[in-house]
C-alpha cells in the first residue's frame, strides 16, 4: 500500500506546502544555485515570485541505503573530500553508511588523520536541534 504523505508546514516559517516562504526563512532555496537563499551570493534583485522555490517537503534519503530522514552529522570539508567522490559530495549519507565508506577505505590504508567521531556529531546536532525547535 502506498504510504500516505501528510502535508507538513515549513519548519522555518510555518507556511503550508505549495506556498511561498516568509521573508528570511532559512528553508527557502535559491532558484539559481540551490543554496539557502539567505546565504548565497546570487543577485535576486530581478527575481519574481514565480521564480521563487515554494515550500514542498521532499523526503531526504541516504544515497547509499535509501534510509529516509537520516540523522545529520558534520565532518570537516577536508575529511568529506578525502572519503567522498566528487560526484557525491553534495549528497546525503546516513551516519552508518558514512562510517562504512570510511572503514572500507581505512582498511586499504586510506585513513584520514583525526577522523571525526560521527556518533558524537549526531548527538551534538540533535541537542542543538532540540534547543532550536524543542523536538
Ligand atoms: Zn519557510
Ligand atoms: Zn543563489
Ligand atoms: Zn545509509
Amino acid at each position: 500500500m502506498p504510504k500516505k504523505i501528510r502535508n507538513s508546514n515549513c519548519r522555518g516559517c510555518d507556511v503550508p506546502e505549495g506556498a511561498l516562504h516568509k521573508p528570511f526563512c532559512t528553508m527557502e532555496r535559491c532558484p539559481y544555485c540551490d543554496e539557502q537563499i539567505i546565504g548565497c551570493d546570487c543577485d535576486h534583485s530581478k527575481m519574481t515570485d514565480a521564480e521563487r522555490v515554494r515550500w514542498i517537503k521532499y523526503p531526504i534519503r541516504c544515497i547509499r541505503c535509501g534510509a529516509a530522514y537520516p540523522d545529520f552529522f558534520m565532518v570537516s570539508d577536508e575529511e568529506w573530500k578525502w572519503y567522498i567522490a566528487p560526484s557525491e559530495r553534495r549528497d546525503i549519507l546516513c551516519p552508518d553508511c558514512y562510517k562504512k565508506i570510511r572503514d572500507l577505505q581505512d582498511a586499504y590504508g586510506h585513513k584520514f588523520p583525526n577522523s571525526a567521531d560521527v556518533d558524537e556529531e549526531v548527538q551534538k546536532i540533535k541537542k542543538r536541534w532540540k534547543e532550536l525547535f524543542g523536538k
